[in-house]
């Protein structure tokens, strides 16, 4: 029984997220802007033929976009978040085993039955992505994950949303029009030296020497060869816990007093933690940073401090503690802070408990506290519950710039769409 390689990837991803909230939004031009409203970082098909490029900075587009009249609104992350777990949980219930991609993409392995028509089992995937998640995907299949993905750019064109380079016939005449930049995992520099031999697209680099390719670039891209060969030299990766996890963000008003970083940072180590928590692990340290804006012409300063800690831990109050600490000692006044961020370092399973002799850690009390607040988080809405350290007056504050934010539909009761 052979093997294919499926990727699934939600159209527009951010886009098609607020339209299933708010249908009148299909078949207008929509965009979704990037943290603080800065660039475009979505767009609906509608958007892409009024010729707005990805990553357009919003201002520059302003004409474009009144003239047209086009839905602007500001990345909901929240939503989106919740949207793709609702996408890759109905992957889930394939019997196939998944690889989780992105927030927008996963590859599914698929057993490959000689009386089964893939494409057939592979649409009726697709009809209930969208039945259940009201989430449009394309799907690329193919007998490597590279050509799974040159597939899937070929399904986003086309009328059914699927598409099989299956047969040497289509892979030859599909990857003679790929650009050897675009293939999956070759960078532009990468790109460029190998137009510097003279291989252009895909099928160049295809029929290339192997052993030429790994001399001249290394193994990575010759296993790309192998991959458009049909070879399958990169298997799923299976879905592993984080080693690290961050939580940063641009401030929406650059910020010059110590006490409101530290309502960022208790902010951030919040959902730092609970990130943590959410996969089963504890940290074994932390990473606390403060940086101005090194776009502006003004006094810089960056800095940061790593905190090795005695016991792994995923409590909220001791991280919070630690990071604030942390704060005291990096924080310089006189500057006018942008950015700052928590990294939770060397994560280990939670079950392994690794006592230092001094402090006799209660994890079990930490751990049900912690659970209890994770609970009611969830059943409630985020926040529900939180640490005494946030001064819930300020909350305005921690905002950054959004001003075309639809609601949290799906994580907050009292944003429930309304049927009036
Ligand atoms: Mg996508």
């Amino acid at each position: 029984m052979s093997k294919v390689f499926a990727l699934i990837d939600c159209n527009n991803f951010y886009v098609s997220c607020e339209r299933v909230f708010d249908p009148s939004l299909i078949d207008k031009p929509v965009v979704v802007l990037s943290n603080n409203d800065g660039c475009i970082i979505s767009r609906s098909n509608e958007a892409k033929l009024l010729n707005i490029p990805m990553g357009a900075p919003l201002h520059l587009y302003r004409n474009i976009i009144d003239a047209n009249r086009v839905k602007v609104y500001s990345s909901n992350y929240p939503l989106y978040g919740d949207m793709s777990n609702r996408v890759m949980t109905s992957l889930m219930t394939l019997n196939s085993e998944l690889e989780i991609y992105s927030i927008d993409e996963a590859f599914l392995k698929i057993n490959k039955q000689d009386n089964r028509n893939i494409e057939c089992d592979i649409s009726k995937i697709r009809k209930n992505i969208l039945m259940w998640t009201g989430i449009p995907v394309s799907i690329g299949l193919g007998p490597t994950k590279t050509l799974a993905k040159i597939a899937n750019s070929m399904a986003k064109k086309s009328e059914n949303g699927i598409f099989n380079l299956d047969t040497e016939d289509k892979q030859n005449k599909i990857l003679r029009n790929i650009n050897v930049e675009d293939i999956w995992g070759i960078s532009r520099r990468w790109g460029s030296k190998l137009r510097m031999i003279g291989i252009g697209n895909a099928l160049d680099l295809r029929d290339a020497s192997a052993n030429k390719i790994r001399q001249y670039l290394g193994v990575v891209v010759q296993r790309i060869v192998y991959e458009l060969r049909g070879i399958s030299c990169l298997d799923l990766d299976k879905i592993l816990p984080k080693k690290n996890i961050m939580c940063s963000r641009s401030f929406g008003n650059p910020v010059n007093n110590k006490a409101t970083i530290k309502d960022f940072i208790t902010e951030y180590a919040i959902r730092a933690t609970e990130k943590v928590r959410q996969q089963n692990t504890r940290a074994q340290g932390i990473y606390i940073f403060l940086q101005t804006n090194r776009f502006r012409k003004e006094k810089q300063y960056s800095s940061g401090i790593m905190f090795g800690l005695n016991s792994p831990s995923c409590d909220t109050s001791i991280i919070i503690k630690l990071a604030l600490r942390a704060v005291d000692q990096i924080y310089q006044s006189g500057y006018s802070y942008h950015k700052a961020g928590i990294m939770m370092l060397d994560l280990i399973p939670s079950e392994i408990h690794q006592q230092d002799l001094f402090q006799n850690t209660n994890y079990s009390l930490s751990d049900q506290r912690m659970g209890v607040i994770d609970f009611l988080n969830n059943k409630y809405g985020s926040g529900i519950i939180t640490h005494g350290k946030i001064r819930q007056k300020d909350k305005s504050r921690w905002k950054s710039k959004s001003f075309y934010l639809s609601p949290r539909y799906t994580t907050q009761w009292d944003e429930l769409p309304q049927v009036s």
